[in-house]
Formats: structure tokens, sequence, C-alpha cells
């Protein structure tokens, strides 16, 4: 198809606003070298008139870090592999903290985050705690990333005011066993519907560079394309020592620059997320040409188990960008 998909994806994403499909998006990602600055162009212009200039910014903090039981190959917070990843816990104080220091940057979304297979009674406990306390004292919207939920932790979460949960697919249908052996696909998607049927936003994404292939990858944004997620964080493998992914290459920062234009065709309307990763596949430069090629929302400050840029440094780029941070009215 070659460039010929640019040109239908102009008329079908563009003008109609119609997400292309999986073998659409295949063709993207099977564009030639000279043909990706048109492509994050078209996919900016896709973004600009679907989504706005604005980027939404959020933060994200760990309540639990480390031993999972779950085998994640990516993930260097499974138990079942030998990493060194500190465990954490912070206090009520620490989270509200936290959750401050996260709205001074401007961003809209304070992320909590659990290294678990699911929420366990405690962990539900604090949450809810945790949840009270910074909404009690910080204007900002709380999303949270538990794992797998049963319904009555989502109505809970739901009850507690909870705006958007994160439960990321990882990847492709087709390739997921190859990722993960201890839950699957269909699993992780039922407490996707249950989030959706109970009234909080849906966060969903993955991580490319895993050993997929092309037509996984196609497969994998045509899959998200169908859930329409409210947010679609797009990481970048960062190959963690200790895990079973730990000697794949880092994904060449021109196949990134094609995901992130093609992820953004087939997911006109979504807030993508440039999440973890990115510095390493993209560096600085890639930031920018991700942010002018379809991306309109990031995670300020570090990860849970890396180092991001610093907040002024991303928040300066967008100054520079004329794309203004978001603002919490507009998003509740
Ligand atoms: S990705 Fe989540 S579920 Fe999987 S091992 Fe890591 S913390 Fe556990």
């Amino acid at each position: 198809m070659g460039g010929d998909i640019l040109t239908i994806a102009r008329e079908q994403v563009l003008e109609r606003g119609q997400p292309l499909d999986g073998a659409q998006v295949l063709a993207v990602l099977q564009l030639p070298d000279e043909l990706v600055p048109d492509a994050l162009e078209l996919a900016h212009e896709v973004r600009m008139r679907w989504c706005g200039p604005a980027v939404e910014v959020e933060g994200i903090v760990s309540i639990k870090t480390g031993g999972c039981p779950e085998d994640c190959h990516f993930c260097s917070q499974s138990g079942r592999f030998q990493t060194p990843v500190r465990a954490v816990r912070l206090d009520i104080p620490a989270l509200v903290e936290a959750a401050r220091q996260t709205a001074a940057t401007g961003a809209t979304e304070f992320c909590l985050v659990a290294a678990v297979r699911g929420p366990d009674d405690r962990l539900m406990r604090q949450v809810g705690d945790a949840v009270a306390a910074i909404q009690a004292e910080v204007d900002i919207n709380i999303a949270c990333s538990l794992g797998i939920l049963t319904r009555s932790q989502g109505e809970e979460l739901a009850g507690l005011g909870v705006h958007r949960y994160n439960h990321n697919l990882e990847t492709a249908r087709s390739y997921f066993p190859q990722v993960v052996s201890t839950h699957t696909w269909e699993e992780r998607m039922e407490t996707l519907s249950l989030v959706r049927e109970l009234g909080m936003e849906v966060c969903c994404g993955g991580i490319l560079g895993m050993g997929e292939t092309l037509e996984q990858r196609a497969e994998f944004a045509a899959q998200l394309g169908e859930i329409a997620p409210d947010e679609v964080p797009l990481n970048f493998l960062d190959p963690r020592p200790g895990t079973p992914f730990s000697e794949l290459p880092v994904l060449d920062s021109r196949d990134a620059l094609r995901a992130i234009a093609a992820f953004r065709l087939a997911l006109p309307r979504t807030v993508l997320r440039f999440a973890g990763g990115r510095e390493l596949t993209l560096g600085d430069l890639g930031t920018r040409d991700g942010m002018l090629g379809g991306i309109n929302a990031m995670i300020v400050g570090n990860y849970l188990t890396t180092l991001g840029r610093s907040p002024e440094q991303d928040l300066a780029l967008l100054t520079e960008l004329s794309m203004p941070v978001k603002a919490l009215s507009e998003t509740i």
C-alpha cells in the first residue's frame, strides 16, 4: 500500500473520524523510513482535529511495589524473577504529599498503582483511606491500577469516586500467552468490561517491542480500537535485568515513531499517553516527535521502577510546542 495508506487515512480518519482497521494499521507500520514524517504529521492533524491541542498530564505513585505473584515477562515487579526492585510502601501522608506535588505540575490525574494480581481486603482498605485523604486535600482526579477486580471491588472503587481505572492488555491477544502464563487476556478483558459498566473511565494500553511481529502490533492496535478506551498508555519495552525479556533489543526509534502514528490513526479520539520507555527508545528528540505525531498525554516524573525525565523538562517542551496542559475542569 505504501504512501497510499496515508491518502486513505487522510480521508477516512482525519475527515470522517473513522479509525484504521488492523490491515490498514499494518500498512502504516510497514511504511518506509522516508514516509515516517508524513505519517506523524497526519497523526498530529488527526489528534488536533479530534482531541484538540490540550495535553493531559498524569502522575503515578506505587502503593505496593514488587513481589507480585504473576509472571508478566517484561515486569521487574514479578516476585518470580530475580530483579533489583526495592519494596517501598508509602504511608497516607506521603501519598497526599505526592498527590499535592503532582497537582502542582498542572496534572489532572493521579494514579495509585499496586503490583498485585488483584487487590486483597487489606489493599482495598488502604486504597479507600488513601483516596479519601487525597480527595479531602488535593484537587485532582484519582485513578487506580490494582489488577484484576471482582465485581464488589469494582463497585467499591466506583463508590469511592475513582475516576479512571488502568488495566493494560499489554499486547495482542494472539501474543499474550508468550508474555504472561499466570492469567489470560480474557481475564483482563473481563475487568475492563466491569470498569466500563460501573461508570469509571477505562485506561488500557500496553508495551511495544516485546518480540511481537508487526502483524501482532497491528492486531493489538485494532483490538484497542474496538474497546475504544478513554486513555491508552503506550509503553516501549525497557528490558529490565532479571526478567525473561532482559535480552530483547530496545525498539528501533523509527519503529516506535511508526507505531505512535499508527496507534493514533487507529484511535483518533483517545487520550494517547506516552508512558514508560520513551526516554530509552526515543530520547529527547523523539519525545518531541511523538508530541507532534499524535501523542496528547504524558506521565510526569518517575515511572514505577525506572526514572523518567524531570517534570520541568516535559512541561517546558509543552510550552515550546504551544500545547496547553489540560485543565481539571475539562476532564470531569
Ligand atoms: S505487570 Fe502487574 S500483574 Fe504482571 S507481574 Fe508486573 S505487577 Fe504483576
